[in-house]
């Protein structure tokens, strides 16, 4: 068994099992795919001491200085459950059996698309999902965000800063967003904001985004935008569907965690977008696992060995 298993293999867990091993006790990662959303990723600006990165060299950079450390990585492994004990197990899909005193939930978030024909043909050529990693790409241009709840008209609101012109498109026949945030965006100039509007369509030259096309719901007529980019912004969803009944989880899935990264259940720790912590960044992912780590060593030297 291991001291310190950590499931996930993406920022949060790679810091995770580093902290880990330079204490010396044995640990492992287990990953359905080592390196996380950082994979999907094209250009990183905002890695802090690094002007200019790329998803999969980062991801590299990752998995080279775990690997360093002499860490256990089990990749390509996709944990199903987790049962809590002395030596807590996680259950993989293939069967078998990893058993450790502590564990780190590193299982990271998939952004939820809407599924329309260029969605997957534009990602990362004007398709986006975070304001904060990508609005700048998009200085001096025309966007789009799709999706009025808190999260859209936030980035809705962030990207007018940084854009020439925002159309926000809602679904609904009305924003879902809070108040105090909708009187916001209806103060800014540079913003137009669509309701009963279904995006059916984000179009493109061959090779980047040129426009979005949405359906009014009420009349039935399909409108074009021109616009280079396209902010999709229709939820988070943490990867915790293996964990049901077993770790607290908010109604939207994210594990509950407190300020050092301690779970409901004792020697069950989680770090990084999986869990309540708030923006989800590269750098808040490693922080977080960073703690969570040393949390769980924190823990491992409370308890005696069963
Ligand atoms: P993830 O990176 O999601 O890693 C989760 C890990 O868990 C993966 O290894 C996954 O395979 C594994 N896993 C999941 N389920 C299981 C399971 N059941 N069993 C075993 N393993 C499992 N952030 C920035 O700071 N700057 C940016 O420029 C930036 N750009 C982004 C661009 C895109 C397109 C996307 C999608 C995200 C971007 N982000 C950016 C966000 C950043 O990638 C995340 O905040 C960060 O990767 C979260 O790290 P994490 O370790 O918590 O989770």
């Amino acid at each position: 068994p291991y001291d310190m298993l950590i499931v996930g293999g993406g920022p949060a867990g790679a810091a995770a099992a580093i902290y880990a091993a330079r204490k010396g006790i044995r640990t492992g990662v287990v990953a359905e795919r080592f390196g996380g959303q950082v994979l999907d990723t094209l250009a990183i600006e905002n890695f802090i001491s690094v002007e200019h990165t790329e998803g999969p060299k980062l991801a590299a950079d990752l998995e080279r200085h775990v690997r360093s450390y002499g860490v256990d990585i089990i990749n390509e492994q996709r944990a199903e459950a987790l049962v809590p004990g002395d030596y807590s197990e996680i259950r993989l899909a293939d069967g078998g059996v990893l058993r450790a005193r502590a564990i780190v939930l590193a299982t990271g978030a998939r952004w939820r698309e809407i599924n329309v024909p260029g969605e997957q043909e534009y990602r990362n050529r004007g398709v986006a999902y975070c304001p904060h990693c990508d609005g700048p790409l998009f200085k001096g241009k025309r966007v789009a965000v799709i999706g009025g709840g808190n999260s859209g008209v936030e980035a809705a609101i962030d990207l007018a800063g940084i854009v020439e012109h925002v159309t926000l498109i809602e679904f609904a026949d009305q924003l879902r967003a809070d108040a105090v945030l909708q009187d916001k965006l209806a103060s800014l100039p540079n913003v137009r904001v669509v309701t009963s509007a279904q995006t059916t369509e984000i179009t493109g030259d061959g090779n980047k985004v040129n426009g979005l096309v949405y359906k009014d719901r009420a009349t039935g007529a399909s409108h074009t935008v021109e616009l280079a980019g396209v902010f999709v912004q229709i939820g988070l969803v943490p990867n915790t569907g293996f964990l049901k009944d077993t770790v607290e989880l908010t109604p939207y899935g994210e594990i509950v965690t407190n300020a050092r990264g301690e779970t409901s259940v004792p020697g069950v720790f989680a770090a990084g977008d999986v869990t309540t912590v708030p923006y989800k960044q590269i750098v808040v992912a490693m922080g977080e696992g960073t703690k969570a780590a040393l949390s769980a060593f924190d823990y491992l030297i409370r308890t005696p060995a069963p």
